[in-house]
């Protein structure tokens, strides 16, 4: 019987590895609030990183939402369709009005060139997204934001470890939201950060997360329990050994499914972003008209050989029906992100996926299996 193989699998390291972490969570009996691990991890991944200040947390979605409120983000805030549906789920938890700017068809990132026509008054804030890893136009928005003072919150959920122009991709805009979830290239079964420039906003967002205790009788604000565990914690710095071999290895696959794909008629590859150094977060191909089938055709044929590429991002956020109803959200604002959603396919990307596995993907997509 042949094995299934879904887009992405977890890496795990050795289990045995991980044992003795327990074992001193077991001995100091500190399971939360800030605990060694989490001190710990905090500092391991601000080195790893290239970055100031991070504070953890137990979801990237829960961080987006407390990211918003640490920077009292109201009123309008311009976004991509072209994400994962917490990008504008976290503006709505926050009674935020998302405003929906189509995307460059070449990045899948937001267009910067349009979103300086949606501002308004009420506009507080833009919030990208690193679509798969590769860098917004991070130059362009800090630009756009700078004259209008407006904040830059970047979901930089599949960014971890991206370096651009030399520097960690998380030092750009106000804040940067990273997500550990399993499907992640880095993972600590659930979790996410906040990456920030200074150790005055990490205090607030500190705070934030821990239900807006300041101290033992100060509470500052309606926070929230958005804590990371010394579970996830501990098991995020044994994590940390392994992502260099993981990015190195997707790397690898990303190579051999170029090689394999790129002349493939009526198949788009994404071209590989400007002074990146990546992480490999996704293998997004583009299945264009002239290709022998749809793309949800070539999406079943995989699945009839047992393999399961995902849709991300079929269906648009905008499409959905709590935020259909917008004006930004009406087609004719959003034509790229549009045809984008119906073309593309992301293949299996994990480090644990074998070659053969990618040249079986590679000759059903070429048409040769
Ligand atoms: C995964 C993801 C999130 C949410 O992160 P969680 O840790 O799963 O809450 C947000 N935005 C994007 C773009 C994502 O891919």
């Amino acid at each position: 019987m042949t094995k299934t193989t879904y887009v992405t699998e977890p890496f795990l390291p050795p289990l045995d590895e991980y044992i003795p972490y327990l074992e001193q969570i077991w001995e100091n009996k500190r399971l939360t609030n800030n605990g060694p691990f989490h001190r710990e991890f905090e500092s391991a991944l601000c080195d790893y990183l290239g970055v100031e200040h991070l504070s953890l947390f137990t979801s990237g979605t829960i961080a987006l939402v407390a990211a918003l409120q640490a920077l009292r983000i109201t009123g309008e805030v311009i976004t991509t369709p072209y994400s994962f549906v917490a990008t504008a789920h976290s503006l709505l938890w926050n009674n935020i009005r998302p405003v929906f700017v189509d995307i460059d068809p070449v990045t899948c990132n937001l267009d910067a060139d349009r979103v300086e026509a949606a501002i308004t008054p009420q506009t507080m804030a833009i919030m990208p997204v690193h679509c798969y890893g590769n860098p917004a136009n991070v130059g362009q928005i800090g630009q756009i934001a700078d004259i209008y003072g407006l904040k830059v919150i970047y979901d930089a959920a599949h960014a971890f470890g991206v370096k651009y122009r030399g520097e960690s991709l998380l030092r750009h805009g106000d804040l940067s939201v990273l997500s550990f979830h399993a499907t992640k290239v880095f993972n600590t079964f659930e979790g996410g950060a906040i990456v920030c420039p200074d150790a005055k906003i990490k205090q607030r967002i500190d705070y934030l997360k821990n239900f807006g205790f300041a101290n033992e009788v100060t509470v500052i604000a309606p926070g929230i329990n958005g804590k990371m565990s010394e579970i996830q914690a501990s098991f995020g710095l044994l994590q940390l050994k392994y992502i260099d071999r993981v990015i190195a290895r997707r790397g690898e696959i990303d190579g051999i499914y170029r090689t394999l794909l790129q002349d493939v008629q009526g198949i788009q590859l994404l071209p590989a972003p400007e002074h990146t150094q990546r992480n490999y977060a996704y293998f997004p191909v583009m299945v264009g008209p002239d290709y022998g089938l749809t793309r949800d055709g070539l999406y079943q044929k995989l699945r009839d050989n047992e393999i399961y590429p995902r849709r991300y991002f079929y269906p648009l956020i905008s499409s959905m029906p709590m935020y259909r109803g917008m004006p930004s959200a009406e087609q004719s604002n959003l034509v790229e992100a549009n045809r984008i959603a119906e073309q593309v396919l992301c293949l299996p990307m994990y480090p644990d996926i074998e070659n053969d596995v990618i040249e079986k993907i590679a000759d059903i997509v070429s048409g040769a299996a």
